[in-house]
Parts: C-alpha cells; sequence; structure tokens
C-alpha cells in the first residue's frame, strides 16, 4: 500500500531510470516521452551537461536564502533570461513553479496599480478556457470549471471572455477578422467591467493543457496588446508552458511580435530537472513598486542557486543544441504526420498547435465536431492504449469549456526524425486498437 496521493487512484509503473526521449520503468519496459511529461522535458532527460553543473553548484552550495545572500547562480540565471526576454522586460523574479509564477505576476501587477495611485483597479480578466494554475489566486484567473468548481465560492470573482476557438467556430483562423472578433471580445468586457476596475488580462500565447495547444487567429494578439493600452490594462503572457523553445520560438508571444508588460515561464525552464519558474517584468513596473516599499510577496526556495544552476545549463543546452530550430522543423514534420493520421481517422476532429507543441482532438463527426460521448472516456483510453505501446501523451476531457477530447503531443526538443516516427507508429496502432 502506497502512502502517496495525488489527483486519483491511477496506478502507474514505477520509474526506474529515463534518458533523451526515453523512459524505462522498473520492469525494464521503455515508453517514448511523447508529452515530456507535462509538457516540461523540453531538453531530454538525463542531459549531461545539466546534471554536471548541478553536481558542480552542490559541491558548492545547494541553497543560500534570497535575504541572505545572493548568488552567481541566481544572477546569472536572470541576466541570461533578461537577455532573452523582448526589449524592456528586464527585471526577473524566480519562483519555484508555474502557479507561484502566475500568482507573482498578480501580484505585481496589483502593487504597480497601488504605486499608479490606482488602488480600484483589481480585476484581471482572462479566458474561458485557460489553465494559468492550481494555487487560489491563479485558479482564480483559470478557466477551467473541473478545477475551479469545488473552490467556486472561495475564489475572487474574476471576468473571463471566450478564448478563440475559431475551429468550433468555424471561422478561418487565418482571417484577420477572425482575431479582431475575439480580441474585441476583450474591449467590450473592460467597458463592462468599468475601466477603472481592471487591472491586467492575462493570456497563454500558445493555448496549454485546458485548451490543447490553441493557436490565437491572425491579428489576435496585437489587437489585444492595443486594447491594453487604450485602457491602461497590464497584458501578462502566461509563458509557462509555451516558453522555453517549444513552439520553434523562444516566446510563444515572438510568433506574433507582441511584447506583454509582463511574461512568467516555468516547466521547461528547470527542463524537470529542478523546479524552477520566473516572472520577468519590465523594468519601470519594478522600479515602482520597489520604490513604494517593495513587492510584498515570495517563496522560500525562490532563486536558490541548485535551481538557478541547473536552469542555466538548461538554456546553454537549449542554444548549444539549436534546440529551437528543431522544434520548429521536426514539429512542422509531427504536425503533418498528425493531419496524416487525420485521413485515417475520420474521430480526429482537429489538428492544432505550434512547433513541438502540438495536440489533436477526438469527435463523434467532423462536420458538426460534435464531441465523444463521455462515457466512452476516450481521453484516458486512448492514453492507456498508447501506454500499452510504450507511448506517453497527455490529454484532457475538456474543449473550449465544453465537453471534449484532446490530447498533446508535445516530444523534448532534443526530437529526431526516426523519434517522430515512432511516436507516429505508436499512436497509429493506438487509435486502431480505439476505433
Ligand atoms: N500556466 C500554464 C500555462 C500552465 O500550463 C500551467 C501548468 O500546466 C501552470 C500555469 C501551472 O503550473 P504548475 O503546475 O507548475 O503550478
Amino acid at each position: 500500500m502506497s502512502h502517496l496521493f495525488y489527483q486519483s487512484r491511477l496506478a502507474r509503473p514505477e520509474l526506474d531510470r529515463a534518458e533523451g526521449i526515453y523512459m524505462w520503468d522498473t520492469s525494464g519496459k521503455r515508453y517514448l516521452d511523447g508529452s515530456s511529461g507535462a509538457m516540461v522535458s523540453n531538453i531530454g532527460h538525463s542531459n549531461p551537461a545539466v546534471l554536471a553543473a548541478m553536481r558542480a553548484q552542490m559541491e558548492k552550495s545547494t541553497f543560500g536564502y534570497r535575504l541572505h545572500f545572493q548568488t552567481e547562480a541566481s544572477e546569472a540565471l536572470a541576466a541570461k533570461t533578461a537577455e532573452l526576454s523582448p526589449p524592456g522586460l528586464s527585471k526577473v523574479f524566480f519562483v519555484s513553479g508555474g502557479s507561484e509564477a502566475v500568482e507573482s505576476t498578480i501580484k505585481l501587477a496589483r502593487q504597480y496599480a497601488l504605486a499608479k495611485g490606482e488602488a480600484q483597479r483589481f480585476k484581471v480578466i482572462s479566458r474561458m478556457p485557460s489553465y494559468h494554475g492550481a494555487t487560489l489566486g491563479a485558479l482564480a484567473v483559470t478557466g477551467y470549471a473541473p478545477m475551479s468548481a469545488p473552490f467556486d465560492p472561495m475564489l475572487m470573482r474574476m471576468p473571463k471572455i471566450p478564448a478563440p476557438r475559431a475551429y468550433l467556430d468555424g471561422l478561418d483562423i487565418d482571417d484577420v477578422a477572425t482575431g479582431h472578433h475575439y480580441a474585441d471580445m476583450l474591449e467590450q468586457k473592460i467597458r463592462d467591467e468599468g475601466p477603472e476596475t481592471v487591472l491586467a488580462f492575462i493570456v497563454e500565447p500558445v493555448g496549454g493543457a485546458s485548451t490543447g495547444a490553441l493557436v490565437p487567429p491572425a491579428g489576435y494578439m496585437s489587437r489585444i496588446r492595443e486594447i491594453c493600452d487604450r485602457y491602461g490594462v497590464l497584458l501578462i503572457h502566461d509563458e509557462v508552458m509555451s516558453g522555453g523553445g517549444r513552439t520553434g520560438k523562444f516566446w510563444g508571444a515572438e510568433h506574433w511580435q507582441v511584447v506583454p508588460d509582463i511574461i512568467c515561464i516555468s516547466k521547461g525552464f528547470g527542463g524537470g530537472y529542478v523546479p524552477l519558474g520566473a516572472m520577468i517584468a519590465r523594468e519601470d513596473i519594478v522600479e515602482a513598486v520597489l520604490d513604494m516599499g517593495g513587492f510584498v510577496h515570495g517563496h522560500t526556495y525562490a532563486g536558490n542557486p541548485l535551481a538557478c544552476a541547473a536552469g542555466l545549463a538548461v538554456l546553454d543546452e537549449v542554444e548549444r543544441q539549436g534546440m529551437i530550430g528543431n522544434a520548429d522543423r521536426m514539429g512542422a514534420r509531427l504536425k503533418s504526420r498528425l493531419e496524416a493520421l487525420m485521413q485515417r481517422f475520420p474521430f480526429i476532429g482537429d489538428v492544432r498547435g505550434k512547433g513541438l507543441l502540438l495536440a489533436f482532438e477526438l469527435v463523434s463527426d467532423r462536420d458538426s465536431m460534435a464531441p465523444l460521448p463521455k462515457d466512452l472516456n476516450a481521453h484516458a483510453r486512448l492514453v492507456d492504449l498508447a501506454y500499452d505501446r510504450g507511448l506517453i501523451i497527455y490529454s484532457r476531457r475538456t474543449r473550449g469549456g465544453l465537453e471534449g477530447d484532446h490530447f498533446l503531443v508535445c516530444p523534448p526538443m532534443i526530437v529526431g526524425e526516426d523519434g517522430i516516427d515512432e511516436i507516429i507508429e505508436g499512436l497509429g496502432a493506438a487509435l486502431e486498437d480505439f476505433a
């Protein structure tokens, strides 16, 4: 009997070791990590350079409390992160995960409003569906009812607008009018709420688990930026999953050349080697908050030297091995192979995503995009069938806040052509079993 518990009674094999894109359980069975865990192990498992950097840091120190010491590792990672960030976003605040990163963005935004004498601004608008984390603050801006429903009475009421689900609404994702149609819902919401009360808008540039790699339509991201500017609303990009290179650019939003006021990143930032995340903010925002007396927020493990040394080595490896270019190339290859699976299996309703942040969705009818019946339990069944064949994929039973099943196929950014072939072979066989 295990003393551990997580979300459910799901029993999984015991992990023995992992290397590159593969993982082995204690029975010796090999799995291809086709989702990089939860889109975390971006540079693959057991990267020798990262392990060496961690070992070297451990020989020196593993923890130095941030209010007692500065460390070379945290300074170096902050400098590198700022260098990779859009112009003007040069201040870095470390955390240990995605939810902490999102909480930090909300609190920084709020304190900035106070510093500017705009105490009436407190509402953070977000999208339905979206995922921004499991802690109560991050959950309040998350648009994913299965996670938030039990806590509804305890959550701040934060306004939501629909995410741009063009594929469900029958709109053309390449048409700027589509992007404006959805973006203008933000302006309407700001007006309805009272612009003077709106603090920020938070958005995943390329959607993650709750939308299944939703890509914004043409014109959407830049229109959102304009609307935020018009009403003095801060734009927060949640790049917890899309940041770090997976989409084929370091930041997902680089695909649309849009610069936010605050960004957060986690997952691939620590690459599965350490719990690590960061908030990166405009310098004037941070300075205004520090001038006011300080940023009233922080977590004990923030900026610890071991996590920062690992994070720095992860970024170095991404660069040294040209992984972002590889994510772009291999992503295009994987996407076209997934689209080919659509020809074979009429119950695949949509394939979408950017780079190696890709998803497909199952439907009962492609014309109407009606979902599969809930009792089919497709999201869990297909994952198990793939698992049997030694392929790990990630699924959620949700679709734009509606019923539906989508699956993320997001192998590490070091995947090669053989790895892509193996994923498609395993997935094709699992889909045959499922059909
Ligand atoms: N934001 C986004 C976009 C995410 O995808 C996630 C996790 O999936 C989070 C925030 C929360 O991150 P964590 O699970 O590390 O707290």
